[in-house]
């Protein structure tokens, strides 16, 4: 019997401008490719799935995907109504810059039942913008989040970052502040990181920029979760807060480890227990897919080892935590049995904990996710 897959992930690279942090796939000042982008990005689409497939959760990220001038975004929405249409009850996002985000735009978006905007806000404080690279001003969140809400857009979501460089820890504040009071249903707090090969790197190397100290960053992380949370968003995943009702269904499923499609530059998917990714190079991704090759660069199968594992990596990341008996009818092992020294030690050290049948981090484990969860991988 063949897998059930009703998510998507359709990549969208372009941007105004490569912010010194980022490490995704982006393309900037490259206008001359909007059109064969989405030439491209249908005949994969089309190749790949022979017939329509309705989605429960689709999602469409970038790169900016409100960087599309009001045609090409029509004609991506248009190509994704063709081809992955989504049902009625299900979740349609798009990640979109406040920066010139027009009411044009908006106006395309609505017109294709898009019903959930991620506003990638990261401060609002004008200065730590700059320092981000990003374009826009604060008060800009305040007009594109109203005018979203003007044409009947209910759950809108912000990305914020911290642990930029020279930003204290009330400045983190005076950012939550500002973001609890426009009340959006859903944030999503992420601390900077320096990925090789980003500028960022590079200047922190030269000394250039200063990375926030690890004790500053602990403490923006955990006053994110108590302002938040007195704010009543409800933190479901590590960095996820929401109001009751507006977790995001997408990102749930990566974190339960089920099936997707994924297309455009630098993509994953994960079907039939194998993930394959595309191209990065926005170019290269163009040249395979008009030569009739495949523009995936890498296939990796899941064994059942591998996929027991991530797994765990992912399940830990929701609070909630994972199900054990349910974990052990899918997987055929106990989490334990991964792990069985590092998995006592946790629970004695207080790192993690089994609460209500499901295996969880604690508050302390929050702070230190990535080392726990690397001893089961
Ligand atoms: S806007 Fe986002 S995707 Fe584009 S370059 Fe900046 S961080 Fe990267």
């Amino acid at each position: 019997m063949s897998e059930s897959v009703s998510a998507a992930y359709i990549h969208v690279p372009f941007c105004i401008h490569r912010c010194g942090y980022c490490d995704f796939t982006v393309i900037a000042n490259r206008d001359d490719l909007l059109s064969v982008y989405l030439d491209c990005l249908e005949q994969e689409i089309s190749e790949s799935l022979v017939e329509p497939q309705q989605l429960t959760t689709l999602f469409i990220g970038g790169g900016t995907p409100n960087y599309l001038p009001p045609e090409h975004l029509q004609r991506l929405l248009k190509i994704l109504q063709r081809w992955l249409p989504v049902r009625s009850d299900g979740e349609f996002s798009i990640e979109c810059n406040p920066e010139d985000f027009s009411s044009e735009r908006m106006d395309v978006i609505n017109e294709f039942n898009v019903n959930r905007v991620s506003l990638g806000v990261q401060s609002f404080q004008a200065e730590h913008l700059k320092t981000l690279e990003r374009g826009h001003r604060p008060e800009t969140v305040a007009d594109v989040t109203q005018r979203l809400r003007d044409r009947g857009f209910q759950n809108i979501s912000f990305d914020l970052i911290y642990a930029v460089p020279g930003q204290s820890l009330t400045d983190w504040e005076t950012t939550l502040g500002h973001a609890i009071l426009l009340a959006p249903q859903h944030i999503s707090t992420y601390g900077l990181t320096y990925e090789k090969g980003t500028a960022f790197w590079t200047r922190r190397m030269k000394s250039q920029l200063e990375q926030a100290e690890d004790e500053l960053e602990r403490s923006m992380y955990a006053s994110a979760m108590k302002e938040l949370s007195q704010a009543g968003y409800d933190q479901y995943e590590l960095s996820n807060h929401a109001r009751s009702g507006f977790q995001c269904r997408h990102n749930q499923i990566y974190w339960n480890a089920l099936p997707y499609y994924g297309f455009g530059p630098g993509a994953a998917s994960l079907l039939n227990g194998e993930r394959v990714t595309r191209y990065r190079s926005v170019t290269g991704w163009i040249k395979k897919i008009q030569k009739g090759e495949s523009p995936c660069s890498d296939r990796e199968v899941l064994g059942p080892d591998l996929a027991r594992r991530e797994a765990v990596m992912l399940g830990l990341r929701q609070l909630k935590g994972i199900h054990l008996s349910s974990y052990e009818e899918r997987f055929n092992c106990s989490i334990r049995d991964l792990a069985p020294e590092e998995y006592d030690n946790f629970l004695k050290r207080g790192l993690l904990e089994i609460d209500n049948e499901h295996l969880r981090l604690t508050y302390e484990g929050r702070f230190l996710a990535d080392t726990v969860v690397a001893e089961f991988l």
